[in-house]
């Protein structure tokens, strides 16, 4: 046989995590493969959520070198922002590096797929899909699969942990009966399938799995923790089904693009910048504050619909009194990116560009200093300057500032500057894991690795080496528009079930 590769993505993994199940024997094939073969951290990217972290699974680049920083986009000549899509991503992908070198690619469910990347072979896109919208390549791919979309809102399933456990297995049994069919029915070099159900549950059910919790004595001995322990013991034994469509020569990994935290306070950046001098509210914040939130904010749509007003007026959002504002949140859906106000660059910027370093360098300073009153602890860990953190062509383009989590603190969620987290036990942090087995696995036992390294291993394991050539030609085609209006009011609605939108 041929050197294949088989890469199950379950998104948002945490050794922290999955260690005391598996020390309970609950994930047998995962402590077969680490037994097998390497394990370690896979460090994430910043900012970490799914929309910029599997981009940079899918390019071997950091959010700067593909530039997708959040789940909305502004583009050149719209004053919208649009959801993004795969055709967001800027940076060659290695399914299509691949495809094009004459392997055969089957990519089930990465985030950020759709559109469907067109490669040899099949794929299902992943990520937030318009509900009649075609997701496959062949289009009839999915179909004939019964390939559920979408599916494990978290935000939707409040208050209801046993509701949403089924959803998430209903959703992972589904796709995993569709992945076993794609396998047999197409030769493949590379099979690649993501189950996002841990990042679901782990956002609002992790104190039933997460020792360092600090109410997770008390749930763990609760039924709900079984029924929660049990979507990793299914992921396990459907990782069994996928694994035994490979043999010895062939390269296994189980990998996650970031980790999970406990989370128990929430902040609002936009808030917390407020709180700190640096942005100031315009008029009528009250009414729109009011209109950003559920209900009232469905009913504004509604009326939108009826008035005809749909992409000619933007939903509101907290407006902002521009003229006296030096810093704002810019990755609005999870808080991880400040920028200034930049004379130039922002429409109405009030820092001048030679004052630029000093003014971050002091921001930076505000954040990392900024005290919830509630607990007198510092919730964000660090503000990083992005050419720090990040590298690449659209690095003009990054929050001027990353910003990284303190433990028990999410960025986002919130309302009020800081609250404590409602439904909300767990969001990301950077050390995702890896397992990687057979001959192309690569990283020593416990070596720590980049999210970004994956495109090189999974290549070099195929035998396809890179092509500098083949990249520039590949980089040079021309994102285009995606999302018709009504196509983008439903990924907004997706969006907001999934918690990265008010
Ligand atoms: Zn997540």
């Amino acid at each position: 046989m041929a050197n294949r590769v088989l890469v199950v993505g379950w998104d948002g993994a945490d050794w922290e995590i999955l260690d005391p199940l598996l020390g309970a024997g609950d994930l047998p094939n995962l402590a077969a493969l680490a037994e097998r073969g390497a394990r370690g951290v896979a460090r994430s990217v910043l900012p970490s959520h799914s929309w910029a972290a599997w981009p940079s699974f899918l390019t071997g680049v950091d959010p700067a070198g593909h530039g997708v920083f959040d789940i909305l986009e502004h583009r050149p000549g719209q004053t919208r922002r649009m959801p993004v899509s795969s055709r967001s991503i800027l940076a060659p992908t290695w399914p299509r590096r691949l495809s094009d070198a004459g392997r055969t690619v089957l990519l089930a469910n990465v985030p950020l797929t759709y559109p469907p990347i067109p490669v040899r072979g099949v794929v299902i896109s992943g990520g937030v899909i318009p509900p009649k919208a075609v997701y496959s390549h062949p289009p009839e791919a999915g179909p004939d699969l019964g390939w559920p979309i979408n599916g494990g809102s978290w935000t939707t399933f409040r208050n209801r942990p046993l509701d949403l456990v089924a959803d998430v297995e209903k959703v992972t049994t589904a796709r995993a009966e569709a992945v076993r069919r794609l396998m047999d029915s197409h030769p493949w070099d590379v099979a690649c399938a993501v189950f996002v159900s841990p990042d679901r549950i782990q956002h609002c059910l992790l104190e039933y799995v997460h020792p360092g919790h600090p109410d997770h004595a008390r749930a763990s001995a609760t039924p709900v923790a079984e029924r929660v322990r049990d979507v990793y013991r299914l992921l396990d034994r459907e990782l069994g089904t996928l694994v035994a469509r490979t043999d010895e020569s062939d390269t296994v990994v189980v990998m996650s693009d970031h980790g999970h935290q406990p989370t128990t306070r929430a902040l609002n950046m936009n808030r917390v910048l407020e709180h700190l001098g640096y942005l100031h509210q315009g008029h009528g914040s009250a009414l729109v504050g009011l209109l950003a939130w559920g209900r009232v904010r469905s009913i504004a749509r509604v009326a939108y619909d009826r008035l005809g007003l749909h992409g000619k007026v933007a939903v509101p959002t907290a407006p902002i009194d521009w003229a006296r504002t030096r810093a704002y949140t810019s990755v609005v859906s999870t808080g991880e990116g400040v920028s200034l106000a930049l004379r130039g660059r922002e429409p109405e910027g009030t820092i001048a560009p030679e004052d630029y370093e000093r003014a971050r360098s002091e921001l930076a300073a505000a954040l990392e200093g900024f005290t919830d009153p509630g607990t007198g602890e510092r919730p964000i860990r660090r503000a990083v300057p992005r050419e720090q953190v990040l590298q690449g062509a659209y690095l003009d383009r990054a929050p001027d500032l990353l910003l990284e989590a303190a433990p028990r603190y999410s960025l986002t969620h919130a309302r009020a500057m800081v609250e404590r987290a409602d439904w909300l036990s767990g969001d990301h942090r950077p050390e995702g894991v890896y397992v990687a087995t057979g001959p192309g696995a690569g990283p020593a036992n416990g070596a720590e690795i980049l999210l970004t390294d994956f495109a090189a291993l999974i290549s070099g394991a195929v035998g396809v080496e890179p092509d500098a050539a083949w990249s520039a030609a590949a980089a040079e085609e021309e994102p285009a528009a995606v999302f018709s209006d009504q196509e983008q009011r439903e990924v907004e609605e997706r969006l907001r079930g999934l918690g990265y939108l008010e």
